[in-house]
């Protein structure tokens, strides 16, 4: 019916009814879409919605089980990689694939053809790299760079291919405001010279701010079309998630009990040339109480969580008590065996097995610190499947965990997915002490509002939180005291709603506390 119409008019890209499984599940079902050229395109949806999915057939990673691509107005089959790019169909992952030990220009090489001499390619990136405002060194190596510097060379890598569409699958999950910014620049860029752009995020905002068109998916259907300045951030993440975000609710007046985390004198030299130096870190958190540590990425938050966790002990045991008991020099378990939780920031390889299924995953977690709960019978011990199945089913459910089976291997979950189980994982063990590490890097807002509340939750039935995150607006939202980590120190704690952005601001660009105060107070930031 709509064919008769024939291929849209200006539409660089089109597809129809484009589907894939797994197995018996849908990711993507009867997918349309259509692209013009010079149009910034959204691709919005909660985790699991199968945006991954959809960009992964657009550029021959993946084949579509059924359904049609027309590029040009011309029925087009995608390959591979290659065959996109011949196209003129660029990619940047959510996940980088470049090797550490290389040079930016030796990374964008490996993908180009290997005649073209090195000097050439180093020189063409720097080039492309100031053309675009994508500051970037071709002879720097990969491990000494920053992820923002990182996915750089991936856009890069993908505009020397003079693309005529890029595709940017969550590209801001892993920069600083500031760093988006940028970004966006370069976009507007690509957009005024022609070119398409399907931009894939979570963030309404930022989609509200620059693109043209969206469409948004829910359970692989296109739930939405619009324009997405013609929508509210509430009526965007209804699309979404098909009901209104529920608000997180938290108690204004929290009566807080006994001390369970108490950090003194921590101070931890960096472990690599690339770590940064705890300089004397003190903090405390009592029961009932969420303590929020907000910073810019890579001001020392995966080494306290690190010193915090027991991944890495440190020398002076009575630095790090957790229930009153001092366990600086305690590993992770004997840790978790006084009814401490962490979750660390990197969920695929160092929160789940990502081969492991579900049930597996939460066995590696407990075997060590909850032998009562799983194992029976003495000296023999025997693992209790169906006690695990029946919890992992649990954790589940409790947190809304969408996947494609009853108990499917980690790595098949979506990121947003897979956090709400690790996170589920731990609340289940209803633990006293509680330290997660950006807790919704990567999730859709319907996800991040239940692991939020869930966290709050978890505080008000007496735990002490400590929540690192470099959102601002989930500090907010969670803490009840929040302090700023800045070069490796953390500021005072302060109560959250005596703090300002802009005070807090101050603290993270590492201005000192008493600066900060009277700075934000002279300067008559205080709103309330
Ligand atoms: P999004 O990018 O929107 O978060 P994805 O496209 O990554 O979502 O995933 C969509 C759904 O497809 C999820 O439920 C995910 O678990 C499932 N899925 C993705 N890749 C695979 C795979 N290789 N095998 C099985 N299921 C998969
Ligand atoms: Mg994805």
């Amino acid at each position: 019916m709509s064919e008769a119409r024939g291929p849209e008019a200006g539409s660089l890209l089109k597809v129809r009814s484009l589907t894939k499984y797994f197995g018996t599940f849908a990711a993507c079902n009867g997918i349309d879409l259509s692209i013009g050229p010079g149009e910034i395109h959204a691709l919005l949806g909660e985790n699991g919605a199968g945006k991954s999915t959809l960009v992964k057939m657009l550029f021959g990673v993946l084949q579509p089980s059924e359904g049609r691509i027309f590029w040009d107005g011309r029925p087009v089959s995608i390959g591979s990689p290659g065959e996109a790019r011949t196209l003129g169909i660029g990619m940047v992952f959510q996940h980088f694939s470049l090797f550490e030990a290389l040079t930016v220009a030796e990374n964008i090489a490996l993908s180009l053809d290997p005649k073209i001499p090195l000097a050439k390619i180093a020189e063409e990136a720097e080039s492309l790299s100031k053309a675009y405002g994508l500051p970037l060194d071709p002879h720097a190596h990969v491990a000494d760079l920053s992820v923002g510097e990182r996915q750089r060379i991936e856009i890069v890598r993908a505009l020397l291919q003079n693309p005529k569409l890029i595709i940017l699958d969550e590209p801001t999950s892993v920069l600083t405001p500031q760093e988006a910014d940028k970004l966006f620049e370069t976009l507007f860029k690509l957009k005024a010279e022609g070119r398409s752009v399907l931009y894939i995020s979570h963030r309404l905002e930022e989609v509200q701010r620059i693109c043209d068109r969206a469409t948004v998916l829910r359970h692989g259907k296109v739930t939405g079309d619009c324009d997405p300045r013609q929508e509210t951030p509430a009526s965007l993440a209804r699309m979404m998630v098909g009901s209104d975000v529920a608000g997180v609710h938290r108690d204004s007046t929290t009566d807080l009990g006994s001390a369970l985390v108490q950090v003194q004198n921590l101070s931890v030299p960096a472990r690599t040339p690339f770590s940064v130096t705890l300089k004397d870190i003190a903090l405390e958190v009592r029961a009932g109480e969420v303590l929020a540590i907000a910073g810019v990425a890579g001001n020392g938050q995966g080494e306290l969580f690190d010193a915090l966790s027991g991944e890495y002990p440190v020398g002076n045991d009575e630095a790090i008590r957790l229930c009153s008991k001092a366990v600086g020099r305690t590993g992770i378990n004997g840790r978790r065996l006084l009814g401490a939780g962490f979750v660390p920031e990197e969920r695929h390889g160092h929160a789940a097995v990502s081969d492991m299924a579900l049930s597996d995953n939460l066995l590696l977690s407990r075997s060590q610190s909850d032998r009562s709960l799983f194992l029976a019978g003495g000296l023999l011990s025997v693992i209790r499947h169906d006690a695990i199945r029946a919890t992992a089913r649990r954790i589940c459910a409790a947190m809304d965990v969408r996947k494609s089976g009853d108990d499917p291997a980690a790595g098949s979950l979506s990121g947003g997915n897979l956090q709400k189980f690790i996170i589920g994982r731990e609340l289940d063990r209803k633990p006293a002490v509680l330290v997660v590490n950006q807790p919704t890097w990567g999730v859709d807002a319907g996800a991040a509002s239940r692991i939020r509340q869930a966290l709050i939750d978890l505080a008000r039935a007496g735990s002490a939180v400590i929540v690192i995150s470099q959102d601002l607006d989930e500090i907010f939202e969670v803490a009840t005291n929040i302090a700023v980590i800045s070069e490796g120190r953390l500021s005072k704690p302060y109560p959250a709603g005596d703090l300002t952005l802009e005070k807090i601001g101050l603290l993270m660009g590492g201005i000192h506390d008493s600066t900060a105060h009277s700075g934000a107070t002279a300067g008559g930031v205080h709103a309330h």
